[in-house]
């Protein structure tokens, strides 16, 4: 057998098509959308924090969340307005402590609350590095928050996330909420993009991930405490990581192309890639 080196046709060695078949090819990806509250930003810590500043106690953490959980749950189902609903809950909070203020105190004590916890804001270490990476990508980026638009846009300009985002859906502002649809959709329609090049990240299994899969886009749920925690499980076609450092490796093992790299702005640090798509 004679292995001198020859020249090769491109057209002999490709191998043939199957026939009557397209080929499969990944899908390709324009828009990452991303939730806000302990997705990007550590509420959870902060929130802990406000209410051992309020009340001196480091075990009511489970209590706000069970009822911020109902009281949201209420603003998800159009039954109450976001104003309405943060003074009720902390009616509700202080009742559930044996404190039964007027209407003033609970307006007192909230107002106390959302002043501590403006200064308790702080990202996730892996934030930056993975919005900087996405946007070095030549992604678009939206933000899609369940949250009111006020305070949540304060949020976001304070920790210096605006630059980083083409879009920002709010709740509050839309008038709908994650997991309807329509929230996913009208980010996608906002920046002209389907939500089969689309893809959502987010903290909560039920509203972010099953909620965008069902509406179409590619479904991440980040489950940055482990599965062993909450005992939730990803149904098949939502994908789950356990930080945003493992996004970037995730989007370019799922995707055809994550977008041609942009020209970087000066002072803006090199993404790293961990695929091999670019
Ligand atoms: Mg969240």
């Amino acid at each position: 057998m004679d292995f001198a080196p020859a020249a090769l046709s491109r057209a002999r060695t490709a191998p043939p098509a199957a026939a009557g078949r397209e080929p499969w090819a990944p899908p390709e990806l324009s828009l990452v959308c991303l939730d806000i509250d302990d997705t990007l930003i550590d509420c959870t810590a902060a929130i802990r924090r406000t209410l051992h500043a309020l009340t001196g106690r480091d075990d009511l953490w489970p209590l706000w969340d069970l009822i911020t959980e109902e009281h949201v749950a209420l603003v998800v189902a159009g039954k109450l307005g976001y104003d309405v609903m943060h003074h009720r809950r902390t009616e509700c909070f202080l009742a559930e402590l044996g404190i039964f203020g007027d209407s003033a105190q609970v307006s007192a004590f909230e107002a106390r609350r959302r002043e501590i916890l403006a200064r308790s804001w702080r990202l996730f270490d892996d934030v930056v590095p993975c919005l900087e990476w996405l946007r070095a990508a030549g992604l678009r980026l939206a933000a899609v928050t369940n949250a009111s638009g006020v305070h949540q846009r304060q949020k976001i300009a304070e920790l210096g996330l605006a630059p980083f985002f083409d879009h920002v859906a709010i709740a509050g502002e839309v008038g709908v909420a994650k997991p309807d649809p329509v929230m996913f959709h009208s980010v996608c329609l906002a920046l002209d993009c389907p939500p089969e090049r689309t893809v959502h990240v987010g903290d909560k299994l039920d509203t972010d991930a099953i909620g965008a899969f069902d509406a179409g886009l590619g479904a991440v749920w980040l489950d940055r405490d482990g599965t062993s925690r909450t005992g939730e499980r990803a149904p098949e076609g939502v994908r789950t990581v356990t930080g945003l450092d493992e996004l970037p490796e995730l989007l370019v093992s799922e995707y055809a192309t994550v977008g041609v790299p942009a020209p970087r702005a000066a002072g803006t640090p090199a993404a790293t890639v961990s695929g091999g798509m670019f």
